[in-house]
């Protein structure tokens, strides 16, 4: 009985609520030109679905830099006043939740969208206790309007909204597969961990997120998994607890 207990439970996933942070970026196809690719978009929802098929309570936070970020908008030519381009930057958010809510439901995953800027028509507000009731009830919940305040950012909004939830573990998707102890583009002896701590990461100023972001997952030992989106399955297989990028916690 113990040894069926085991095997079960090997079969089950080791994370039974999650923030998933995408990056804007992540949704774009810049050698085709698209701020948002359909084809991008509907990877992205099967590898999301094959989590959800799980019953994999799951929480995306979506960033908006495909279109527009407050702080490069400052410094360029645009010349947008640095609050004014962070509002412009949460609305781009909602943009990209909108695109990915669309496209979830297509493949027939429920969802809802919860906005941390009043926008009644198009997103419920965030409301925390509605948040976690559609999360037991199955439903998708994706954060947009990042953390409502200027001078913050989506991975800051990401670390918050899982400590408010009390999701296990946030799954930050990069262009990259994991933490490395230098660039591995620049160096190709480059050693990639799979696991690290907060303090190493830290003192070694490896760039997992922006010191806000990380500092908020410090304080609440909110472990964060760093991977690459593109490796396909891999949303499954961490979620199942598999060395998937580098874990930091
Ligand atoms: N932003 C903000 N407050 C927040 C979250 C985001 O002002 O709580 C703005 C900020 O201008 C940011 C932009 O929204 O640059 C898009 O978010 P982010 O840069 O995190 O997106 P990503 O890099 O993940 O695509």
């Amino acid at each position: 009985m113990a040894e069926e207990t085991t095997a079960n439970s090997k079969n089950q996933p080791k994370y039974k609520r999650i923030v998933l942070k995408l990056s804007g970026e992540a949704l774009g196809d810049r050698t085709a030109g698209d701020t948002i690719s359909g084809e991008i978009l509907q990877r992205i929802a099967l590898e999301i679905k094959k989590v959800h098929d799980l019953g994999v309570q799951i929480c995306l936070v979506v960033g908006g830099g495909n279109i527009f970020r407050g702080k490069l908008g400052a410094a360029s030519s645009q010349k947008v006043d640095r609050t004014t381009g962070d509002f412009m930057g949460m609305m781009a958010t909602m943009i990209n939740g909108l695109a990915l809510m669309d496209c979830l439901e297509k493949n027939g995953v429920p969802v809802r969208v919860q906005s941390a800027l009043h926008i009644e028509e198009v997103a419920e507000p965030f409301i925390l206790r509605r948040a976690i009731r559609h999360l037991e009830k199955g439903r998708v919940v994706i954060f947009v309007a990042g953390t409502g305040n200027p001078y913050f950012s989506t991975d800051t909004t990401a670390a918050l909204r899982a400590s408010e939830i009390g999701a296990d573990v946030i799954m930050k998707a990069t262009k990259v597969d994991g933490i490395y102890d230098a660039d591995p583009v620049k160096n190709s002896g480059a050693k990639k961990f799979d696991q690290i701590t907060f303090i190493d990461a830290l003192k070694n100023q490896y760039a997992v997120m922006d010191s806000t972001a990380f500092s908020l997952c410090l304080d609440n030992e909110m472990p964060i998994i760093v991977f690459d989106m593109n490796e396909s399955d891999s949303i499954r297989r961490a979620v199942m607890g598999e060395t998937i990028g580098t874990l930091v916690c």
